[in-house]
């Protein structure tokens, strides 16, 4: 079989481009070591939150809305539910740059908002319980996905338009030739016009050249039965991102059959790789999540129903990489997503699709690979 594109990764940002590829009427394959989905990457532990408000930088908000249609569009194409609106709370100091980040977004792009200071956001979401002199954004479109949902149901809608993909199958090595690529795995040989490259952390192995400027980092989340579950169901608390004195925490509302999410922002800052990674949750783990718990959400703070590890690929901005590799046009690699990737998987399959055929019109400067 021939293909026009390769694309080496099927996790979240994989599987999209896999199937806006398919879309497109490319021949695609698609190559997973693992399973789909799988717990080993960055893309699993059931949710991640999508919002508006994007204090990381106002140009993010044109990218997010274009994802909300995509993630639509996805969900209509497989019959499945997968984004849940709850609103999205930002808080922090009024100077910080969650919050004057998260209020430029939204003055530049006129979107709906609330400001609260901490009292009134305890009133009216009594779950929460912030600093005296802390103050929140609260944007009602914010929500979650359903994110290994998200990769099966993108890697499913594309077998349905033709898209082959392999899992279980581990890329050895890959090069190009002229105006071809080749790659070869522990089971074949493939030959395309054009190789995607999503390898999640595994990306400084498969591109050296980008070692330099990647590096994988250890993160885990905890889930607690909270002490008042009333207070945390999806219509009285939102998903959020709250940058204290403790650090920057996030999370989600209760989960019937889950609980109640936590993460903090790096945790432990703990630089690693993922053939080396603890996967283990220790209890020093579970005690960077409860310090932020017991503090800024004390009826959550109930015992642990599970916790879970997964891995950041922060660039030294925390803006993405999505580009073609310098001097190798036949490559198009999609990587470095800092730990705020998963909401735009579904607009980065489609702007690697875009590359893939050659469209520059979808060149954004803030992930361009030439800026290292
Ligand atoms: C704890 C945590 C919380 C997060 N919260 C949020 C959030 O709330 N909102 C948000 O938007 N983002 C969030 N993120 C970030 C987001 O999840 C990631 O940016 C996104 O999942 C990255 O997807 P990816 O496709 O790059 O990586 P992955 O999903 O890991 O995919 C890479 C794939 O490549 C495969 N692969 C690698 N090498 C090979 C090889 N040699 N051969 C074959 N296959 C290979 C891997 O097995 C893997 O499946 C969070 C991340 C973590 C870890």
């Amino acid at each position: 079989m021939v293909y026009d594109a390769i694309v080496l990764g099927v996790g979240g940002m994989g599987s999209a481009a896999v199937y806006h590829l398919a879309r497109r009427g490319v021949r695609v394959i698609g190559i997973e070591q693992f399973d789909i989905p799988h717990d080993r990457g960055s893309s699993h532990g059931i949710s991640r939150i999508i919002r508006l408000a994007y204090w990381e930088h106002p140009d993010y908000v044109p990218l997010v809305r274009h994802a909300y249609d995509l993630w639509r569009d996805l969900e209509h194409a497989v019959g499945e539910k997968l984004l849940w609106v709850t609103g999205s709370i930002d808080g922090g100091l009024a100077d910080s740059r969650t919050i004057q980040g998260a209020l430029s977004a939204c003055r530049t792009h006129s979107l709906a908002h609330e400001f609260f200071d901490a009292a009134a956001l305890s009133r009216r979401f009594p779950g929460i319980r912030l600093p005296d002199d802390h103050v929140a954004v609260f944007q009602p479109e914010g929500g979650f996905l359903l994110a290994e949902r998200c990769v099966v149901a993108h890697a499913t809608a594309a077998r349905a338009l033709g898209a082959v993909v392999r899992t279980r199958e581990h890329v050895l090595e890959w090069s190009v030739g002229s105006g071809h690529v080749e790659v070869k795995t522990d089971r074949d040989r493939y030959e395309a016009a054009r190789l995607v490259i999503t390898a999640g952390p595994w990306l400084p192995t498969i591109v050296p050249a980008l070692a330099s400027r990647l590096t994988v980092e250890r993160q885990v989340v905890l889930w607690t039965w909270p002490l008042r579950p009333e207070l945390f169901t999806p219509d009285r608390f939102p998903v959020f991102y709250v940058d204290t004195p403790r650090g920057g925490f996030y999370g989600f509302p209760l989960d019937p059959e889950r609980g109640f999410k936590i993460g903090k922002y790096h945790h432990r800052r703990e630089r690693t790789d993922p053939t080396s990674v603890d996967r283990t949750c220790h209890p020093e783990d579970e005690a960077t999540l409860r310090d932020g718990i017991s503090e800024y959400f004390p009826d959550a703070n109930g015992p642990a129903a599970s916790a879970s590890t997964c891995l950041f690929t922060n660039t030294p901005d925390e803006h993405f990489i999505i580009g073609r590799a310098p001097g190798q046009p036949e490559v198009v690699i999609a990587g470095g997503f800092s730990g705020h990737g998963f909401k735009f998987c579904s607009v980065v399959g489609q702007i690697v699709a875009d590359l893939v055929l050659g469209e520059t019109s979808r060149r954004i400067n803030l992930f361009a690979i030439e800026r290292f």
